[in-house]
């Protein structure tokens, strides 16, 4: 029997890269979060557990860029900044949560993660593309390009609503 979703909506605040507004942005949403100023798609990076996973990833509208991390790792460290980065880059074509093993070992155990830091591209919590290990920040942002390709939203392109 699956849990009944949490009431509780966690968000966070997030500058605007075009105009500089600070917005909230919530962890799961409908679509994409836009700048309240001026509608530039925002930076989403937020985090996951077990209670929360499929609301925050599963749920997503857009893909989903998952790092399945520690806070002991210390490669997991050298793929936060590509992550981060992606989350920026690549505003309004995708999502990155951030999941702690050690916090949510469901997830980690749902995906098989035998070890970290393990990156996934999600389509609609379906696994387009995996990541083992750590890789360079440019590298990461062409595996992610390239697992993009592979999901269904990337052919159709935001659409207001
Ligand atoms: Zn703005």
């Amino acid at each position: 029997m699956t849990t009944s979703a949490t009431s509780v909506q966690r968000s966070s605040v997030v500058a605007c890269l075009n105009c500089g507004r600070r917005n909230r942005v919530p962890v799961a949403a409908e679509g994409i979060p836009r700048c309240g100023s001026c509608q530039t798609p925002l930076p989403w990076l937020t985090d996951a557990g077990d209670d929360d996973f499929d609301v925050v990833a599963g749920a997503a509208d857009v893909p989903v860029l998952v790092d399945l991390w520690a806070t002991w790792c210390g490669p997991c460290r050298m793929v936060a900044p590509g992550v981060e980065r992606a989350a920026k880059e690549l505003a309004g074509r995708l999502k990155a949560v951030k999941v702690d093993v050690d916090k949510a070992p469901g997830v980690a155990a749902r995906f098989g993660a035998q070890s970290i830091p393990t990156l996934l591209v999600l389509d609609h919590g379906r696994e387009v593309s995996r990541q083992i290990g750590a890789v360079p920040p440019d590298q990461l942002l062409r595996w992610i390009e390239s697992a993009l390709e592979k999901t269904t939203a990337s052919s159709t392109g935001p659409t207001g609503g």
